[in-house]
């Protein structure tokens, strides 16, 4: 279907086209021919991105009066934000409409500006129910001669608690209006005032009811609540490119979480309650303009933000209610893009898992929290990959070129790659070099829980213990990894039990060269090591060449090798033991796109 089909106005399909409009998003193949062609109410049950400002935008339009100096729609909307946002796109749709003229009224603002604006009434209001409810009582506003009347978001209205406000102000239209509702949810408050205040009315839905958007992928993360921050870390260092709001239940927790992460040195800020208006509009803008990557917010305050691409939402916890879940969702995956929504839960939630996906009739994937080289290898290869895409200004870079030649001329390109990472990458290197692993354990159930794998350090030894009174045979083995890709014993016992997915497997002794670590595991558990690698396309396992045989000799525990590796010097010559405390080496490296350099550069440098 097209627009032209949809017998709109040629002055409004003109300003459409000229925003790139090209085809009616579902909700719109919907609503418009409903309400050009019938003459009924509309409950439309869509989320929010799913193009609902012109689904009910356009119609209206359409029907205006231009030369009626009367109020003839109004537009209810819980927040000033989405009032704003609303009243910018009505008027990007109706530029060739003369003699149009729309006003948005909320609260927040100087009302004398606003009773300003109301003077030669505009056709189209657009309000914020508290606020129009004033200006209704100072009689400034008058709605008796209302054709149209939208309800946006109307579950959001009465998660505010505006239902008495509501009913008042429809309650001050004429019933010869036609109302349309918009909801991402359908709670049976929404359904009651449907029946009580609306006519013979259809519904739509766009998509499944109670459902979050096609679009997204919801995952969970389990971890011991203390963890909660460090795992939130880890997802945003899993994500270079990251574009997300982390939601937090209070104004406290949401301050104390962005306050962490800019100190840790993340594109982040807080929005909440606690901050004046002016406060929140440079926050909403800073982080609409990309020049902050993270938003930590509560529910409230994030409410009528309305930012379309964003990559991930982060429940930081899990809300009360199915309804919060589903509106924090819907803000990924938005205008036909992918997106996550993750939940960082302790194990006592999982029930809570089970109730969103009953209602969301959506499958949620636990996934296990990454380690530190699976966050280093990604963070690497963004910045490998950013690296290759680079614009390369050639002629600004020309008269040092053969200067920086000369310098260079001793290192092959191997070497001068190795260089440039690490100047980059050996501080995130260098956190992440011990991570623990973060993922709960539940204590019943070892054997099936496949996170358990990399938390046995303590129990290998107990079982090495025991062949050791036994003796064994032990076969040499040896990984395609060593201290060039940041392999440490402890990291190297991580990637054992994960790929084998046996608690029982003994390590011996670990010797890590640049290339390539060797170890030592009983000859009735090698084949097993080996068939568990073969499936590992990265990681190659093989019997060392020459490797030996012992017999009955004591067998090393993997915790004896950590401290012959746990200590001394880097190429670089940095001490592992003590870099951390280092300054910045707390920050982990993060990679340096567009907005950090922006970011750097209004801070006036970075530390990370
Ligand atoms: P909304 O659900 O109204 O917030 O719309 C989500 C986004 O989709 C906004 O950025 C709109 O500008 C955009 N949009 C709405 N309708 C269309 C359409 N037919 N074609 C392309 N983009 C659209």
């Amino acid at each position: 279907m097209t627009f032209q089909e949809l017998n709109l106005k040629p002055d409004i399909l003109s300003a459409i086209s000229e925003l790139g409009y090209e085809q009616p998003m579902p909700v719109q193949e919907q609503t418009i021919p409903f309400m050009l062609e019938k003459n009924a109410d509309l409950v439309a049950l869509a989320q929010t991105g799913t193009g609902k400002t012109a689904a009910f935008g356009l119609p209206v339009l359409n029907m205006i009066d231009v030369s009626r100096k009367q109020v003839q729609a109004l537009v209810l909307a819980p927040t000033r934000e989405l009032c704003i946002q609303i009243a910018n796109d009505l008027n990007n749709y109706s530029k060739y409409l003369r003699g149009l003229r729309i006003v948005a009224v909320y609260g927040g603002e100087d009302i004398r500006k606003q009773l300003k604006q109301l003077d030669g009434t505009p056709q189209i209001i657009v309000a914020t129910p508290g606020r129009l409810i004033d200006l209704l009582e100072r009689g400034k506003i008058n709605l008796g001669a209302i054709d149209f009347l939208v309800l946006d978001e109307a579950d959001e209205m009465l998660n505010m608690g505006f239902k008495e406000d509501i009913e008042t102000i429809l309650q001050k239209t004429p019933d010869t209006r036609r109302t349309m509702l918009f909801s991402a949810t359908m709670p049976k408050e929404i359904a009651s005032i449907a029946k009580r205040y609306m006519k013979d009315y259809e519904e739509i839905t766009v998509g499944v009811k109670n459902s979050g958007s096609e679009n997204v992928e919801h995952i969970y993360y389990v971890s011991q609540a203390k963890q909660r921050y460090l795992v939130l870390k880890r997802i945003v260092d899993l994500n270079p490119d990251i574009y997300g709001i982390v939601f937090c239940r209070t104004r406290q927790e949401t301050k104390e979480v962005a306050d962490h992460l800019m100190k840790d040195g993340y594109s982040a800020d807080a929005l909440h309650g606690d901050l004046s208006q002016a406060q929140r509009d440079t926050v909403m803008q800073k982080f609409r303009i990309r020049n902050i990557q993270l938003l930590v917010a509560t529910d409230v305050a994030a409410r009528g933000l309305d930012v379309s691409d964003l990559t991930h939402v982060i429940n930081y916890n899990l809300p009360d209610d199915v309804e919060v879940y589903t509106h924090r969702s819907g803000r990924t995956g938005r205008a036909n893009k992918k997106g996550v929504s993750v939940s960082i839960i302790h194990s006592k939630e999982k029930f809570k898992i089970k109730d969103i996906e009953r209602m969301l009739k959506k499958q949620f994937q636990q996934q296990q929290i990454p380690n530190g080289l699976e966050v280093c290898k990604k963070q690497l290869f963004f910045m490998i990959d950013k690296m290759q895409n680079v614009e390369v200004n050639e002629d600004q870079i020309a008269p040092y070129i053969e200067q920086i030649m000369k310098q260079l001329d001793y290192l092959n390109k191997e070497e001068v790659l190795k260089r440039f990472v690490s100047l980059e990458f050996n501080r995130f290197l260098e956190y992440y070099k011990d991570a623990e692993d973060l993922n709960y354990h539940e204590r019943s159930d070892r054997s099936s829980d496949r996170s358990e794998r990399s938390d046995r350090a303590g129990r290998d030894s107990k079982s090495g213990g025991d062949r050791q009174k036994k003796g064994g045979r032990k076969v040499r083995l040896k990984i395609n990894l060593g201290d060039r890709e940041g392999l440490n014993p402890k990291r190297f016992l991580g990637i054992i039990n994960d790929v084998t997915g046996d608690k029982s497997i003994s390590i011996g002794s670990i010797e890590i060269t640049n290339k390539f670590t060797f170890f030592d595991v009983f000859e009735d558990q090698s084949d097993q090591v080996l068939k568990a690698f073969a499936s590992e396309p990265d990681m190659i396992v093989s019997e060392a060449k020459g490797g030996k045989s012992y017999e009955g000799k004591p067998y090393e525990g993997a915790k004896r090798d950590n401290s012959k590796y746990g200590s001394g010097s880097y190429k670089d010559g940095s001490s592992r033991g003590s870099a951390r405390k280092q300054d910045g080496a707390d920050k982990p490296w993060r990679s340096r796109d567009r907005n950090d350099r922006n970011d750097r550069r209004s801070k006036g440098g970075r530390n990370r």
